[in-house]
């Protein structure tokens, strides 16, 4: 069976054979559900700070 991953940013499922894959400097692996994500992660973005995330996290 393939492995799915969760997207590294939004937390989304990345279906096999879809999305894209990003290798950090230190080794450490990212999924990316699509270039929307990908492009929100080199922006510096927080996932903590956007809505669309699952990683948001609703400030009190
Ligand atoms: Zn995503």
């Amino acid at each position: 069976m393939p492995k799915v991953y969760s997207c590294s940013f939004c937390g989304k499922q990345v279906e096999p054979g879809s999305g894209l894959t990003y290798v950090l400097r230190n080794g450490t692996i990212l999924h990316f559900c699509s270039s929307k994500c990908f492009k929100n992660f080199k922006l510096g973005r927080d996932p903590k700070k956007t809505p669309w995330s699952a990683y948001y996290v609703a400030r009190k």
